[in-house]
């Protein structure tokens, strides 16, 4: 029943927009239908256009699969294994398959829900096997600038100090000498990815794992997007510099099945040297009235349906199957790379080791009056951003990436079985979206407020003046939504101080949540 209107002088608090519970309860179908409909607004899953965020097999029996085994498991609770044996027998599968691909004898792990909590317990374990082993007491956590920003996170949550070792700026791999050079007596654990995230490349694992191995200190490998690629990758008999534990001075390992492994999102695994290592990782509790806890994970009560689902997706699959789909992938790149370094205004950012490409577009709009001193064929951010707008447009959604300590901007594409029959299209739009974004208004940024904005301290700004800024930046108003146009906006993202970017970033997450 809609409430009669009141008097306008009535102060009237805002109703919350999510809806309450309703009253009596809804028919399924009508509720899968509302399902359905959200789904409408965004980025397509499947079919090969999104190029971040999902992983498309291109075989729909693995999405029914997946689902069917989930809502096999879907009420298990993976808390007790006493209780529901199934989950270790689950679990020691994955867990074995994983280890048999890139462990080594003695190796150990643990299913989880994702790359952020294999690497926060990776993290974990390393910095109480410092504590416990070598006596360190506030420990160090030494990676490239490149490695992902859960490390960071692990770090900030778990109580490390970050030591961050610039890559090169040519390759953007790490730099093996550089990154021995930093580790101290307080290291607990140096990170080396394969690949990283941001650029697709590899970096120098044997070196960096030796040299920490020579310090006596962990060495973890963040193999979250690459390490159920690569190996297949290898089988399909191309080329695959060796990045697992029987790599002398690997000490941990993360991979994601949710990526490479073609599982739905939450499931990954981190895997440890031996058993000694692990333990170093498990949470167990006795001093409570209630049942005695022991957590091997972040989680208390989890699903079983994610470890089933990914169980069912790995034994589909098999080595076969991913080795075809790692086969598929690389055709993909084949065919992109050469297509991307043959576009006029593009520029492939180092050499991918298979699956992630980033690539910036330069252009004779450094000339321009975004750029007045830039050179002509220097990467420009206003013209990436234009053109990851552009592609939007036309159906693509490419990942923008802002600059980094002397790295420039960039648009990352991830490519899966699904994106190799689409590259062709993708590149025909892409010189399009080239060309439009040259021909566009450059994107300016005042510099009032930039200088404004690099006084301000971001701790101290309060909820009115980070809303102020934020509609400034065209992301404020409630219920405005997001822009059709991102590049104003990232552009003034990409010109502020690193602090106040979080800072404005959280405030406008927590805007799209409002309740
Ligand atoms: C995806 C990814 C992560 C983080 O994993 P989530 O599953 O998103 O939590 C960490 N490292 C690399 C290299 C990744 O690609």
């Amino acid at each position: 029943m809609p409430l009669a209107p009141r008097k306008r002088d009535t102060v009237v608090p805002e109703p919350p927009r999510a809806s309450a519970l309703p009253a009596s309860g809804r028919p399924a179908d009508e509720l899968l239908a509302r399902l359905r409909d959200l789904r409408a607004a965004d980025a397509p899953t499947r079919g090969g256009r999104t190029f971040a965020y999902v992983y498309d097999p291109g075989l729909p029996e693995v999405d029914e699969l997946a689902a069917a085994a989930y809502g096999a498991f879907a009420t298990v609770n993976g808390l007790d294994p006493t209780v529901f044996p199934s989950v270790a027998r689950l679990e020691n599968d994955v867990v074995g398959a994983v280890n048999a691909v890139l462990g080594a004898p003695g190796a150990q792990g643990t299913f989880t829900s994702g790359g952020t909590e294999s690497i926060l317990l990776a993290v974990k374990a390393a910095r109480d096997h410092a504590r416990a082993v070598r006596g360190v007491t506030r420990p160090q956590l030494v990676l490239p600038s490149t490695a992902h920003a859960a490390f960071h996170k692990a770090a900030h949550y778990l109580g490390l100090e970050t030591v961050v070792v610039p890559v090169d700026p040519v390759t953007f791999r790490a730099v093996a000498s550089e990154v021995a050079g930093a580790i101290t007596d307080r290291t607990a654990l140096v990170v080396v990815s394969a690949p990283s995230y941001a650029h697709g490349v590899q970096d120098p694992v044997e070196q960096v794992a030796s040299a920490a191995d020579e310090r006596g200190v962990l060495c973890h490998v963040d193999a979250c997007i690459g390490g159920w690629f690569l190996p297949f990758l290898a089988r399909a008999g191309r080329p695959v510099e060796p990045f697992g534990l029987s790599v002398r001075g690997v000490t941990s390992l993360s991979v994601d099945l949710h990526k490479y492994g073609y599982a739905d999102k939450g499931a990954s695994v981190v895997l440890y040297r031996d058993a000694e290592l692990r333990r170093h990782q498990y949470f167990a509790h006795a001093g409570w009235p209630g049942y005695p806890v022991v957590n091997p994970t972040v989680q208390g009560t989890k699903s079983g349906g994610l470890l089933a689902q990914a169980w069912a997706v790995l034994h589909h699959l098999g080595e076969d199957g991913y080795t075809a789909l790692a086969e598929r992938v690389a055709r993909a790149a084949d065919a992109l790379l050469p297509g991307l370094r043959a576009t006029d205004g593009v520029r492939v950012l180092g050499e991918p080791a298979g699956s992630l490409v980033a690539f910036t577009v330069t252009g004779p709009a450094a000339d321009r009056a975004a750029a007045p001193d830039a050179d002509a064929g220097s990467p420009d951010l206003g013209l990436v951003l234009h053109v990851a707008d552009e592609m939007r447009e036309r159906g693509w959604y490419l990942q923008p990436q802002l600059s980094y300590d002397g790295l420039p901007p960039n648009l990352h594409l991830t490519l899966t079985p699904a994106t190799a029959d689409r590259v062709g299209e993708l590149l025909v739009d892409l010189a399009e979206s080239v060309a439009a974004a040259r021909a566009l208004e450059p994107v300016v940024v005042d510099p009032g407020l930039v200088e404004l904005a690099a006084g301000l301290d971001p701790d101290a700004l309060t909820p009115e003046e980070v809303a102020g800024f934020l509609a400034f930046a065209g992301l404020g108003g409630e219920g405005s939504g997001l822009p059709t146009r991102m590049a104003p906006v990232l552009a003034l993202l990409d010109a502020l101080p690193p602090r106040l970017k979080e800072r404005l970033l959280a405030e406008f997450v927590g805007s799209l949540f409002r309740v």
